[in-house]
């Protein structure tokens, strides 16, 4: 399911995971106001303000559901470092992925509890897979037999899968 064009304001309110304060502060994309809504299923960017935070818009029937992700600041050793993206599945050179952890919502968020992704580093998924951006440095393609449609539809369910593990308070 394609966003609908969401205004600031939505993506504002839709935060499940940081504060107001934060959720007021942050900075929305450079090209807001351009962005190619048909072309994405989920927002997603990196804070222009803040460059070791990143934020998720997904569409669900309630309402948008926004995610605040952060870049660990104390990698875990037993993470096993991923070229792909755990989303979209793309892959990437090691730098096109990055981890992020987003702090569960509510209380246990609160008290420093995060779960944690690997994602493509501009969080642009849904222009990998419609092949309007490329991976740098792919290396060594691998081919999919499954329908644009498909790979789509897998993302969304691996996005919604996520969201659900962050606003399971
Ligand atoms: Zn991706």
């Amino acid at each position: 399911m394609l966003v609908e064009p969401l205004s600031e304001k939505q993506i504002r309110s839709s935060f499940v995971n940081c504060t107001k304060g934060e959720a007021a502060r942050l900075r929305l994309p450079l090209d807001f106001d351009e962005l190619p809504w048909d072309d994405l299923d989920f927002l997603g960017w990196v804070d222009p303000g803040a460059p070791l935070r990143a934020h998720l818009v997904v569409s669900r029937a309630q309402g948008p559901l926004g995610i605040s992700l952060r870049i660990p600041s104390v990698r875990r050793t037993s993470a096993v470092k991923s070229s792909m993206c755990q989303i979209c599945l793309t892959g990437h050179a090691s730098s096109g992925v990055t981890l992020l952890a987003a702090p569960l919502a509510g209380a246990r968020g609160r008290e420093g509890n995060t779960v944690g992704i690997y994602i493509c580093a501009d969080l642009a998924c849904p222009l990998y897979l419609r092949g309007k951006r490329q991976p740098k440095l792919r290396s060594g393609r691998y081919e999919e037999s499954l329908t644009l449609d498909e790979r789509l539809a897998r993302m969304s369910g691996n996005l919604d899968a996520f969201a659900a593990k962050v606003a399971a308070a």
